[in-house]
């Protein structure tokens, strides 16, 4: 039997090693159009940015060695032109010589793989953008770096490819941008998800243009001009195009075999295509989707090689089939690993797929032993119990657990299996509980009913309709919250049980989903209407973020710090292992241990750690020298305040105004609308915080609430709303009022009313008191539409932003 193999890379490569290994007796001819066979394409990213340093290494195997050790016919630069059904025949095109020749088959595999997507745009033929496939292009982009002294470059398309060679570009150190047309990066991951890879990319100064198109590329003196569909254009040295890849299915449709989904080649469940002699591999066929059951591309070495493998099988007389595939996938992200299998949310919404969802946070082994590291995993999965999708993202062990949940799909387990996959454990390698078993908890508890939950896109969608109740610790509650929500810390749920509504929906949360869980539990037995927020706080703001990329500045506070500190001398505290609140909490502790001046050294584990800090240390008078992650811990140098300070070289913005509004008199509060309509209109964020007499502004007039008769004599003795509000001086029984407010008229000067509405409409914000309220006996019913209700929590938050802070 004589086979023929054209490609010699993944598919081709393992085709032929197991052909050997099967039949010594086979003459087996591969041909390569490239100058190298069986290379580690995947590893090219890592030469460019020398973290694979050795570029030999890449070379897995050479034509001269896979010869001898297999008795084999390699022939690289070697083309296959056409393919001849008839005759059995290939015409193969020697690259070097030009010589054409033809070769016969018993068997023809074919394994040619897929090639950069490459538009046809304005400029796209210019030197300096490149596409990056294969040794030759990996060559070509170093080449180009090396003798060009690139400092800026672009990659356009954020799929995996273009994100590690963004990173590997950023790691020679090269000033990178990344062009996506999509609203996110990374299309195999939710929103979410793919929002903790944008924050990694920002994080390292990698500036995302998102939902952005190049239209087109125009050369400019050392670089090119990149023109994107708003008109406006990026200047760089250096364009990689990672766009995607289609199917090299050329030959096969020259050749006239059956050819499917976005040009791939079709096979049947043996690798066979239509024509009972020619079988095909790897990334140029068409494979099935085991979720939805449909034809799709999937152009990942693992499925390559494994389809090499029984190509060979069924050459050699077997009946081996290729499973429907899950896309499993994996990419490092600077420090943290994003890995994914099945389907993610926006795939199960366009198949309309119904699904539930859980997300775990949770270590990558016991807290307790060092090193530990955060990780969170997401699963989506059907009614019955099917899993359809799971995605993972972290700093370490994230690739175990996808790989688990991959093999858990591939067996059919239902979501709540998860809890019994039995795994192994000591401190540190797991928890007792591993996060995959959690995930199958949390499927249980949803299956029995125990727990009700809510993601945030559902609840930005009934905000307005619902209560929504943080029941972190306030140390947590500092570093941020959702907006127009209440605080009941969770220790305190049972006690402050009566201070809510068994007729409104709450919606709890915590930091990961794990406490609103405790929250849920307690609040459901007590007959309250409750969700808890899936993934907790953290989700939400990632949902809810944008990241910029970070300016070089902590870099400058670091220098300024070198000069004027000895960091040497400093206390260390170890919060590894902890999840947030607990590395604050611990910092806090030991800060309240230390004298004015001197220094903490804090190591965490909690990447948000790294952020908190700083928030924390604003807040609370201290000062954060200096941060940095290494392996994934942060680690952050402090130094006790002795009162408000700011980060040296770090400019916090303090854009806000606030204004408490504490006076009912109409020229009072007159003068506090003035302002705050002209803080507005130059930008600020103003915030008003209506206490006290000032709530009767707010009052709508004629308003009939329920309330007991003392409340109800104390409302009727107050003003309703800013018709009934007096001057603070001449009032002259109402006559001094009148006639203020007809020189208003008169001079053109806007009413009160006018400001408050016009206040409102441009975005400024009101928060009534509610222990103001609650005194006065004002209930929410009486006072206008588009304000805020929350205590002096809030207000301090508010303030904390503001530049400038005033009492009226
Ligand atoms: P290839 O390995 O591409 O081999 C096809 C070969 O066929 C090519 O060398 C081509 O020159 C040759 N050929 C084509 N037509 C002809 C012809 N007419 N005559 C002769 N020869 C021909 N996958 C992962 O799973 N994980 C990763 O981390 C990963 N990283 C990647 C990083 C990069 C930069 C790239 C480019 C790919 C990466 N992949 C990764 C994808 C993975 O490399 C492919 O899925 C896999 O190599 C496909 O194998 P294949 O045999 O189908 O095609």
């Amino acid at each position: 039997m004589k086979v023929l193999i054209i490609g010699g890379v993944a598919g081709g490569a393992s085709t032929l090693a197991r052909l050997r290994r099967l039949d010594e007796k086979a003459e087996i001819v591969m041909v390569e159009r490239g100058k190298y066979i069986s290379f580690a394409n995947c590893g090219l990213p890592y030469h460019i940015g020398g973290v694979i340093k050795n570029r030999e290494n890449l070379l897995v195997e050479t034509e001269q060695g896979l010869e001898q050790k297999f008795n084999v016919d390699i022939r690289v630069e070697t083309e296959a032109v056409k393919i001849d059904r008839e005759k059995r025949t290939v015409i193969l095109k020697n690259l070097n010589t030009g010589v054409e020749y033809e070769e016969s088959y018993d068997k023809l595999v074919l394994s040619p793989g897929s090639v950069p997507f490459i538009p046809d745009l304005p400029g796209i033929n210019s030197r300096r953008v490149h596409s990056l496939r294969n040794m030759s292009d990996m060559d070509g982009i170093i080449e180009y770096i090396n003798t060009h002294k690139v400092k800026k470059a672009l990659v356009v398309g954020g799929g995996f490819i273009g994100v590690e060679t963004a990173e590997n570009l950023f790691e020679r150190g090269i000033d990178v941008a990344i062009v996506e047309r999509a609203p996110q990066i990374l299309g195999q991951f939710d929103w979410d998800f793919a929002q903790m890879a944008h924050e990694q990319l920002a994080d390292h100064g990698i500036k995302i243009y998102m939902e952005t198109s190049v239209v087109g590329f125009e050369e400019v003196p050392n670089g090119v001009k990149v023109v994107l569909d708003d008109d406006s254009n990026l200047e760089a040295q250096l364009v990689i195009l990672s766009i995607g890849v289609i199917p090299e299915s050329k030959l096969a449709i020259d050749a006239d075999l059956e050819i499917g989904h976005k040009g791939a080649i079709v096979v049947n469940e043996n690798l066979l295509t239509s024509d009972p002699d020619i079988y095909a591999v790897g990334d140029a066929i068409q494979v099935t989707c085991k979720i939805r059951n449909k034809p799709v591309l999937v152009p990942l070495a693992w499925g390559a090689n494994r389809q090499g493998r029984l190509c060979a099988d069924n050459i050699c007389g077997m009946d081996k089939k290729f499973s429907p595939q899950l896309g499993t996938s994996i990419l490092k992200v600077f420090d943290y690993t994003g890995a994914s299998t099945g389907l993610n949310a926006w795939n199960l919404d366009k198949a309309g797929i119904k699904y539930n969802t859980v997300v775990a946070t949770r270590n990558n082994h016991a807290g307790y032993y060092p090193g530990a590291l955060p990780m969170m995993l997401k699963l989506h999965y059907a009614e019955d119990g099917t899993i359809l999708g799971a995605q993972g993202f972290g700093i370490d062990g994230v690739d175990k657990r996808i790989d688990v949940l991959a093999t858990a799909i591939k067996g059919n387990l239902k979501a709540w299996d998860l809890q019994d996959i039995e795994v192994a454990y000591a401190p540190p390698f797991n928890s007792a509980k591993d996060p995959v078993n959690i995930l199958g908890y949390m499927a249980e508890n949803r299956k029995l009913g125990m727990e009700e939950s809510i993601t945030w896109k559902e609840l930005a969608e009934i905000k307005d309709k619902v209560q929504i109740l943080d029941i972190r610790t306030s140390a947590e509650r500092s570093l941020g919250h959702i907006d127009n929500d209440i605080h009941i810390e969770l220790n305190d749920i049972r006690s402050r049980i009566n201070e809510l509504d068994k007729d409104k929906e709450y919606i709890v949360y915590c930091a990961m989903g794990h406490r609103g869980y405790i929250a849920f539990r307690i609040l459901k037995q007590y007959g309250l209407n409750v969700r808890n927020l899936i993934g907790g706080y953290k989700l939400y703001k990632y949902a809810f973020s944008s990241f910029e990329p970070k300016e070089v500045a902590a870099k400058k506070n670091k220098e300024y710090i070198e000069k004027t500190i000895d960091i040497s001398k400093r206390i260390e505290l170890d919060a590894c292992g902890l999840q947030c609140p607990g590395p604050i909490m611990k910092t806090k502790e030991a800060m309240e241990t230390l004298d004015n001046g001197q220094l903490l050294e804090v190591k965490a584990s909690d990447p948000g750690f790294k952020k908190d800090v700083y928030h924390w240390a604003d807040s609370t008078g201290n000062q954060v020298i200096e941060t940095s992650f290494e392996n994934g811990i942060v680690t952050a140098i402090l130094q006790k305040g002795t009162g408000r300070t700011k980060n040296i070289g770090l400019t916090v913005e303090k854009n806000g105004q606030t204004i408490v509004v504490f006076s009912g008199d109409l020229d009072k509060v007159l003068a506090s609308m003035i302002i705050a309509n002209g803080a507005l209109a130059m930008g600020k964020d103003v915030t008003l915080f209506f206490t006290f007499w000032g709530l009767n502004a707010l009052r709508r007039k004629g308003t009939r609430v329920k309330k007991p008769l003392l409340e109800k004599m104390f409302g009727a003795m107050m003003p309703e709303g800013v018709d009934e509000l007096k001057i603070s001086k001449m009032n002259m029984g109402g006559m001094g009022t009148a006639l203020m407010k007809s020189i208003m008229q008169e001079k053109n000067v806007d009413s009160l009313d006018t400001h408050l509405a016009s206040f409102l409409k441009n975005g400024g914000k009101i928060i009534a008191c509610t222990m103001s309220m609650d005194v006065l006996g004002i209930t929410k019913d009486e006072l206008i539409d588009g304000i805020e209700y929350a205590g002096v929590a809030s207000y301090l938050g508010e303030a904390e932003k503001a530049s400038s802070n005033l009492f009226i």
